[in-house]
Protein backbone atom coordinates (compact mmCIF):
# COMPACT_ATOMS: atom_id res chain seq x y z
CA UNK A 1 0.00 0.00 0.00
CA UNK A 2 1.14 3.90 -0.92
CA UNK A 3 2.25 5.93 2.34
CA UNK A 4 -1.35 7.52 3.32
CA UNK A 5 -1.57 11.31 2.35
CA UNK A 6 -3.90 13.93 3.73
CA UNK A 7 -3.88 15.29 0.20
CA UNK A 8 -2.23 14.07 -2.94
CA UNK A 9 -1.55 16.37 -5.88
CA UNK A 10 1.12 15.05 -7.73
CA UNK A 11 -0.83 11.84 -8.56
CA UNK A 12 -3.61 13.83 -9.86
CA UNK A 13 -1.21 15.91 -12.07
CA UNK A 14 0.30 12.78 -13.47
CA UNK A 15 -3.12 11.35 -14.85
CA UNK A 16 -3.68 15.04 -16.88
CA UNK A 17 0.04 15.55 -17.14
CA UNK A 18 0.01 15.74 -21.10
CA UNK A 19 -3.27 18.26 -21.31
CA UNK A 20 -1.64 20.34 -18.47
CA UNK A 21 1.67 20.02 -19.84
CA UNK A 22 0.37 21.55 -22.68
CA UNK A 23 -1.48 23.84 -21.45
CA UNK A 24 1.06 25.63 -19.22
CA UNK A 25 3.87 25.78 -21.91
CA UNK A 26 1.04 27.03 -24.31
CA UNK A 27 0.85 29.95 -21.73
CA UNK A 28 4.88 30.47 -21.25
CA UNK A 29 5.14 30.22 -25.11
CA UNK A 30 2.42 33.22 -25.70
CA UNK A 31 4.07 36.05 -23.75
CA UNK A 32 0.55 36.63 -21.97
CA UNK A 33 1.30 36.20 -18.74
CA UNK A 34 -1.31 39.17 -17.22
CA UNK A 35 -5.13 38.87 -18.81
CA UNK A 36 -4.27 36.28 -21.57
CA UNK A 37 -6.90 34.45 -23.76
CA UNK A 38 -6.65 31.32 -20.67
CA UNK A 39 -7.96 34.02 -18.07
CA UNK A 40 -11.10 34.43 -20.51
CA UNK A 41 -12.05 31.25 -21.95
CA UNK A 42 -12.10 29.77 -18.16
CA UNK A 43 -13.91 32.62 -16.30
CA UNK A 44 -16.74 31.69 -19.58
CA UNK A 45 -16.40 27.69 -18.68
CA UNK A 46 -17.12 28.70 -14.91
CA UNK A 47 -19.73 30.52 -15.73
CA UNK A 48 -21.40 27.72 -17.75
CA UNK A 49 -20.33 25.21 -14.91
CA UNK A 50 -21.67 27.22 -11.87
CA UNK A 51 -24.87 29.04 -13.89
CA UNK A 52 -23.55 32.22 -12.49
CA UNK A 53 -23.88 34.94 -15.04
CA UNK A 54 -20.96 36.74 -14.17
CA UNK A 55 -17.52 35.65 -13.42
CA UNK A 56 -15.45 37.96 -12.06
CA UNK A 57 -11.33 36.44 -11.74
CA UNK A 58 -9.27 37.78 -9.02
CA UNK A 59 -5.99 36.39 -6.60
CA UNK A 60 -7.36 34.40 -3.65
CA UNK A 61 -10.37 33.86 -2.12
CA UNK A 62 -9.62 36.34 0.51
CA UNK A 63 -9.46 38.84 -1.67
CA UNK A 64 -12.73 37.65 -3.25
CA UNK A 65 -14.07 38.41 0.21
CA UNK A 66 -12.99 41.60 0.33
CA UNK A 67 -13.43 42.63 -3.19
CA UNK A 68 -17.33 41.69 -2.18
CA UNK A 69 -17.53 43.17 0.94
CA UNK A 70 -15.64 46.77 -0.74
CA UNK A 71 -18.10 46.61 -3.27
CA UNK A 72 -21.37 47.24 -0.68
CA UNK A 73 -20.24 50.27 0.63
CA UNK A 74 -20.38 49.90 3.94
CA UNK A 75 -19.51 52.13 7.01
CA UNK A 76 -17.30 51.67 9.51
CA UNK A 77 -18.70 49.46 12.01
CA UNK A 78 -21.22 48.15 10.33
CA UNK A 79 -21.87 44.75 11.31
CA UNK A 80 -20.98 40.98 9.42
CA UNK A 81 -22.29 38.12 10.49
CA UNK A 82 -20.04 35.19 9.84
CA UNK A 83 -19.88 31.65 11.16
CA UNK A 84 -18.18 31.32 14.36
CA UNK A 85 -16.90 27.68 13.19
CA UNK A 86 -14.86 28.29 9.93
CA UNK A 87 -11.56 29.34 8.72
CA UNK A 88 -10.46 32.92 9.05
CA UNK A 89 -10.40 34.90 5.70
CA UNK A 90 -14.39 36.12 5.71
CA UNK A 91 -13.63 37.57 9.46
CA UNK A 92 -10.33 39.05 8.66
CA UNK A 93 -11.28 40.46 5.47
CA UNK A 94 -13.90 42.40 6.88
CA UNK A 95 -11.81 43.64 10.20
CA UNK A 96 -9.19 44.82 7.49
CA UNK A 97 -12.40 47.16 6.09
CA UNK A 98 -12.89 48.38 9.94
CA UNK A 99 -16.15 46.41 9.81
CA UNK A 100 -17.07 44.62 13.42
CA UNK A 101 -17.83 40.66 13.33
CA UNK A 102 -21.03 39.08 14.74
CA UNK A 103 -20.13 35.26 15.49
CA UNK A 104 -22.62 32.97 14.78
CA UNK A 105 -23.14 29.61 16.11
CA UNK A 106 -23.77 26.64 13.44
CA UNK A 107 -25.63 23.77 13.63
CA UNK A 108 -23.50 21.06 14.77
CA UNK A 109 -24.94 18.00 12.26
CA UNK A 110 -23.99 20.22 9.34
CA UNK A 111 -21.49 22.45 10.90
CA UNK A 112 -22.71 25.27 8.88
CA UNK A 113 -25.18 28.69 10.02
CA UNK A 114 -27.51 27.90 12.15
CA UNK A 115 -30.71 29.66 11.17
CA UNK A 116 -32.72 29.00 14.02
CA UNK A 117 -30.38 31.45 16.04
CA UNK A 118 -29.34 33.58 12.99
CA UNK A 119 -32.10 36.50 13.35
CA UNK A 120 -31.43 37.43 16.75
CA UNK A 121 -28.23 38.60 15.88
CA UNK A 122 -29.18 41.30 13.70
CA UNK A 123 -28.86 44.98 15.32
CA UNK A 124 -29.53 47.78 12.96
CA UNK A 125 -26.30 48.27 12.29
CA UNK A 126 -25.94 44.76 10.50
CA UNK A 127 -25.36 45.01 6.72
CA UNK A 128 -23.95 41.77 5.37
CA UNK A 129 -24.76 37.94 6.67
CA UNK A 130 -21.99 36.06 4.86
CA UNK A 131 -22.59 32.05 5.30
CA UNK A 132 -20.07 29.37 4.59
CA UNK A 133 -20.58 26.43 2.67
CA UNK A 134 -18.60 24.16 4.86
CA UNK A 135 -16.37 20.89 4.38
CA UNK A 136 -18.56 20.47 0.76
CA UNK A 137 -22.32 21.16 1.96
CA UNK A 138 -24.57 24.42 1.05
CA UNK A 139 -25.99 26.31 3.96
CA UNK A 140 -29.72 25.88 4.48
CA UNK A 141 -30.02 29.24 2.07
CA UNK A 142 -33.50 29.55 1.79
CA UNK A 143 -34.03 30.80 5.04
CA UNK A 144 -30.94 32.97 5.20
CA UNK A 145 -32.13 34.61 1.86
CA UNK A 146 -35.39 35.39 3.73
CA UNK A 147 -34.03 36.72 6.89
CA UNK A 148 -31.54 38.67 4.82
CA UNK A 149 -34.72 40.01 2.68
CA UNK A 150 -36.64 41.07 6.14
CA UNK A 151 -34.00 43.45 7.17
CA UNK A 152 -32.47 44.37 4.03
CA UNK A 153 -29.12 42.51 4.15
CA UNK A 154 -26.63 41.91 1.80
CA UNK A 155 -25.49 37.88 1.33
CA UNK A 156 -21.95 36.93 0.38
CA UNK A 157 -21.49 33.59 0.31
CA UNK A 158 -18.27 32.05 1.17
CA UNK A 159 -18.50 28.92 -1.34
CA UNK A 160 -14.20 28.15 -1.07
CA UNK A 161 -14.70 24.79 -0.09
CA UNK A 162 -18.09 23.23 -1.71
CA UNK A 163 -17.99 24.58 -5.50
CA UNK A 164 -19.95 21.98 -7.27
CA UNK A 165 -22.53 21.28 -4.38
CA UNK A 166 -26.01 21.79 -5.12
CA UNK A 167 -28.65 23.70 -3.32
CA UNK A 168 -33.01 22.84 -3.39
CA UNK A 169 -34.98 25.39 -2.42
CA UNK A 170 -38.46 24.05 -1.09
CA UNK A 171 -39.65 24.55 -3.97
CA UNK A 172 -37.45 21.82 -6.19
CA UNK A 173 -35.77 24.66 -7.14
CA UNK A 174 -32.03 24.24 -7.78
CA UNK A 175 -28.80 26.35 -7.83
CA UNK A 176 -24.85 25.74 -7.46
CA UNK A 177 -23.54 27.23 -4.06
CA UNK A 178 -22.27 30.45 -4.95
CA UNK A 179 -24.63 31.79 -7.02
CA UNK A 180 -27.52 32.02 -4.97
CA UNK A 181 -26.71 35.18 -2.59
CA UNK A 182 -25.76 38.95 -4.06
CA UNK A 183 -22.49 37.24 -4.49
CA UNK A 184 -20.51 34.08 -3.81
CA UNK A 185 -16.08 33.85 -4.13
CA UNK A 186 -14.36 30.84 -4.76
CA UNK A 187 -11.07 29.70 -3.79
CA UNK A 188 -8.71 28.11 -6.45
CA UNK A 189 -5.96 26.86 -4.08
CA UNK A 190 -4.41 23.79 -4.23
CA UNK A 191 -6.57 21.80 -1.99
CA UNK A 192 -10.02 23.07 -2.68
CA UNK A 193 -12.06 20.76 -5.09
CA UNK A 194 -10.77 22.58 -7.97
CA UNK A 195 -7.64 23.91 -7.06
CA UNK A 196 -4.41 25.91 -9.37
CA UNK A 197 -1.03 25.23 -9.21
CA UNK A 198 -0.66 28.36 -7.07
CA UNK A 199 -3.20 31.18 -5.30
CA UNK A 200 -5.93 31.76 -7.17
CA UNK A 201 -9.83 33.10 -7.12
CA UNK A 202 -13.16 34.45 -8.42
CA UNK A 203 -16.44 36.16 -7.51
CA UNK A 204 -19.88 35.35 -9.02
CA UNK A 205 -22.66 37.53 -9.28
CA UNK A 206 -25.89 37.67 -11.20
CA UNK A 207 -26.30 41.33 -11.05
CA UNK A 208 -24.22 42.89 -14.27
CA UNK A 209 -23.82 46.62 -12.61
CA UNK A 210 -22.29 45.00 -9.55
CA UNK A 211 -20.21 42.85 -11.41
CA UNK A 212 -19.07 45.84 -13.29
CA UNK A 213 -18.22 47.54 -9.71
CA UNK A 214 -16.30 44.01 -8.49
CA UNK A 215 -14.19 44.12 -11.73
CA UNK A 216 -13.43 47.83 -10.96
CA UNK A 217 -12.34 47.23 -7.53
CA UNK A 218 -10.26 44.19 -8.16
CA UNK A 219 -8.57 46.41 -11.14
CA UNK A 220 -7.37 49.40 -9.11
CA UNK A 221 -11.38 50.66 -9.16
CA UNK A 222 -9.96 52.10 -12.33
CA UNK A 223 -13.06 53.29 -14.32
CA UNK A 224 -10.68 53.89 -17.69
CA UNK A 225 -6.98 52.91 -18.23
CA UNK A 226 -5.12 55.50 -15.44
CA UNK A 227 -8.31 57.34 -14.29
CA UNK A 228 -9.56 55.81 -10.76
CA UNK A 229 -12.62 56.27 -9.74
CA UNK A 230 -12.88 54.29 -6.67
CA UNK A 231 -10.33 52.57 -4.13
CA UNK A 232 -8.83 49.09 -5.64
CA UNK A 233 -6.41 46.69 -5.21
CA UNK A 234 -4.49 44.70 -7.54
CA UNK A 235 -6.34 41.31 -7.61
CA UNK A 236 -5.62 39.27 -10.78
CA UNK A 237 -6.00 35.08 -11.71
CA UNK A 238 -2.31 34.68 -13.25
CA UNK A 239 -3.05 33.34 -16.82
CA UNK A 240 -0.72 30.56 -15.94
CA UNK A 241 -3.35 29.40 -12.98
CA UNK A 242 -6.19 30.26 -15.70
CA UNK A 243 -4.58 27.89 -17.83
CA UNK A 244 -4.26 25.28 -15.39
CA UNK A 245 -8.04 25.82 -14.17
CA UNK A 246 -9.58 25.18 -17.57
CA UNK A 247 -7.51 21.80 -17.83
CA UNK A 248 -8.98 21.25 -14.44
CA UNK A 249 -12.69 22.26 -14.68
CA UNK A 250 -12.87 19.49 -17.13
CA UNK A 251 -12.36 17.23 -14.20
CA UNK A 252 -14.45 18.25 -11.84
CA UNK A 253 -17.52 16.37 -12.10
CA UNK A 254 -15.24 13.30 -12.00
CA UNK A 255 -13.03 14.52 -8.98
CA UNK A 256 -16.52 15.07 -6.95
CA UNK A 257 -17.62 11.62 -7.74
CA UNK A 258 -14.35 10.19 -6.73
CA UNK A 259 -14.67 12.18 -3.58
CA UNK A 260 -18.05 10.53 -2.81
CA UNK A 261 -17.26 7.31 -3.25
CA UNK A 262 -14.56 7.56 -0.74
CA UNK A 263 -16.79 9.11 1.73
CA UNK A 264 -19.70 6.53 1.22
CA UNK A 265 -16.65 4.04 2.08
CA UNK A 266 -15.90 5.40 5.25
CA UNK A 267 -19.56 6.05 6.08
CA UNK A 268 -20.36 2.29 5.56
CA UNK A 269 -17.01 0.95 7.45
CA UNK A 270 -17.25 3.69 10.33
CA UNK A 271 -20.97 3.88 11.14
CA UNK A 272 -21.03 1.10 14.08
CA UNK A 273 -18.81 2.66 15.93
CA UNK A 274 -21.86 5.26 17.13
CA UNK A 275 -19.66 5.04 20.76
CA UNK A 276 -16.86 7.04 19.59
CA UNK A 277 -17.66 9.17 16.61
CA UNK A 278 -20.01 10.33 14.43
CA UNK A 279 -20.13 10.09 10.46
CA UNK A 280 -20.84 13.46 8.87
CA UNK A 281 -24.98 14.25 8.11
CA UNK A 282 -26.23 14.76 4.65
CA UNK A 283 -28.93 17.60 5.16
CA UNK A 284 -31.71 16.89 2.16
CA UNK A 285 -31.42 20.45 0.90
CA UNK A 286 -27.74 20.26 -0.58
CA UNK A 287 -25.70 17.99 -2.26
CA UNK A 288 -22.03 17.06 -0.23
CA UNK A 289 -18.56 17.06 -2.39
CA UNK A 290 -16.62 16.00 0.12
CA UNK A 291 -13.58 18.69 0.31
CA UNK A 292 -13.32 17.53 3.87
CA UNK A 293 -14.51 14.22 5.37
CA UNK A 294 -14.82 15.48 8.89
CA UNK A 295 -16.11 13.24 12.19
CA UNK A 296 -17.19 14.77 15.47
CA UNK A 297 -15.29 12.16 18.04
CA UNK A 298 -17.23 11.68 21.35
CA UNK A 299 -16.00 11.78 24.80
CA UNK A 300 -13.46 13.56 24.52
CA UNK A 301 -11.32 10.90 22.62
CA UNK A 302 -10.40 13.14 19.59
CA UNK A 303 -6.75 13.71 20.90
CA UNK A 304 -5.86 10.60 22.10
CA UNK A 305 -7.59 8.90 18.25
CA UNK A 306 -5.71 11.41 16.57
CA UNK A 307 -2.18 10.25 18.31
CA UNK A 308 -3.19 6.38 17.83
CA UNK A 309 -4.05 6.93 13.88
CA UNK A 310 -0.80 9.35 13.58
CA UNK A 311 1.35 6.21 14.86
CA UNK A 312 -0.04 3.77 12.09
CA UNK A 313 0.82 6.25 9.73
CA UNK A 314 -2.14 7.99 9.14
CA UNK A 315 -2.95 11.93 8.93
CA UNK A 316 -5.56 13.44 10.39
CA UNK A 317 -6.42 17.03 10.80
CA UNK A 318 -8.23 19.69 12.95
CA UNK A 319 -10.50 21.83 10.89
CA UNK A 320 -10.58 23.76 12.96
CA UNK A 321 -9.13 24.09 16.38
CA UNK A 322 -10.45 27.81 17.37
CA UNK A 323 -13.47 29.45 17.14
CA UNK A 324 -13.68 33.10 15.69
CA UNK A 325 -15.03 34.57 19.27
CA UNK A 326 -11.12 33.21 20.51
CA UNK A 327 -8.98 34.72 17.54
CA UNK A 328 -6.98 37.51 18.80
CA UNK A 329 -6.34 38.88 15.36
CA UNK A 330 -10.22 39.95 15.27
CA UNK A 331 -10.24 40.42 19.18
CA UNK A 332 -11.30 43.83 18.62
CA UNK A 333 -14.07 43.64 16.07
CA UNK A 334 -15.82 41.25 17.67
CA UNK A 335 -19.34 41.84 18.75
CA UNK A 336 -20.67 38.80 20.70
CA UNK A 337 -24.30 39.07 20.88
CA UNK A 338 -25.60 35.23 21.21
CA UNK A 339 -25.12 31.45 22.25
CA UNK A 340 -21.57 30.12 20.57
CA UNK A 341 -21.67 26.74 22.49
CA UNK A 342 -22.33 24.26 19.53
CA UNK A 343 -19.24 26.26 17.77
CA UNK A 344 -17.12 25.57 20.95
CA UNK A 345 -17.69 22.41 21.21
CA UNK A 346 -16.93 21.16 17.70
CA UNK A 347 -13.52 22.77 17.93
CA UNK A 348 -12.57 20.35 20.67
CA UNK A 349 -14.68 17.33 18.74
CA UNK A 350 -13.96 17.60 14.85
CA UNK A 351 -11.50 15.38 13.12
CA UNK A 352 -10.87 15.05 9.44
CA UNK A 353 -10.11 11.96 7.45
CA UNK A 354 -7.33 12.26 4.96
CA UNK A 355 -10.21 12.95 1.71
CA UNK A 356 -8.52 13.45 -2.15
CA UNK A 357 -8.85 12.07 -5.35
CA UNK A 358 -6.40 9.48 -5.17
CA UNK A 359 -7.43 7.21 -2.32
CA UNK A 360 -7.73 3.65 -3.00
CA UNK A 361 -10.33 1.87 -1.42
CA UNK A 362 -7.33 -0.77 0.36
CA UNK A 363 -6.18 2.65 1.85
CA UNK A 364 -9.54 3.64 3.03
CA UNK A 365 -10.23 0.30 4.47
CA UNK A 366 -6.77 -0.02 6.44
CA UNK A 367 -8.00 3.19 7.80
CA UNK A 368 -11.45 2.45 9.17
CA UNK A 369 -9.49 -1.10 10.12
CA UNK A 370 -7.58 0.83 12.80
CA UNK A 371 -10.46 3.24 14.18
CA UNK A 372 -12.35 0.22 14.74
CA UNK A 373 -9.28 -1.21 17.07
CA UNK A 374 -9.39 2.04 18.75
C1 LIG B 1 -9.61 28.42 1.57
C2 LIG B 1 -10.66 29.26 2.17
C3 LIG B 1 -10.72 30.65 1.98
C4 LIG B 1 -9.61 31.45 1.39
O1 LIG B 1 -9.15 31.12 0.19
P1 LIG B 1 -7.69 31.56 -0.31
O2 LIG B 1 -7.78 31.36 -1.77
O3 LIG B 1 -6.71 30.65 0.36
O4 LIG B 1 -7.48 32.99 0.04
C5 LIG B 1 -11.81 31.32 2.46
N1 LIG B 1 -12.78 30.70 3.13
C6 LIG B 1 -12.76 29.37 3.35
C7 LIG B 1 -13.89 28.74 4.08
C8 LIG B 1 -11.69 28.60 2.89
O5 LIG B 1 -11.67 27.29 3.15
Amino acid sequence: MEPILMMDLIPQYRRMQAEMDEAVLGVIRSGQYINGDAVRSFSDALSEYTGSEFVIPCANGTDALQIALMAFDLQPGDEVIVPAFTFIAAAEAAALLQLNLVPADVDPRTFNIDVQKLESLISPKTKVIVPVHLFGQTADMAPILSIARKYGLYVLEDNAQSIGSVYTFPDGKQQQAGTIGDSGILSFFPTKNLGCYGDGGALLTGDASFARKLRMIALHGRSQKYFHEIIGCNSRLDTLQAAVLMVKLRYLDACIQARKTSAMQYDAGLSTRIDLLETPYCIPCSTHVYNQYTLKIKNGQRDKLQKYLKEKGIPTMVYYPTPLQDQPSVGKYLKLRGDLSESDTLCRSVLSLPMHTELTAEQIRYIIKQIMNF
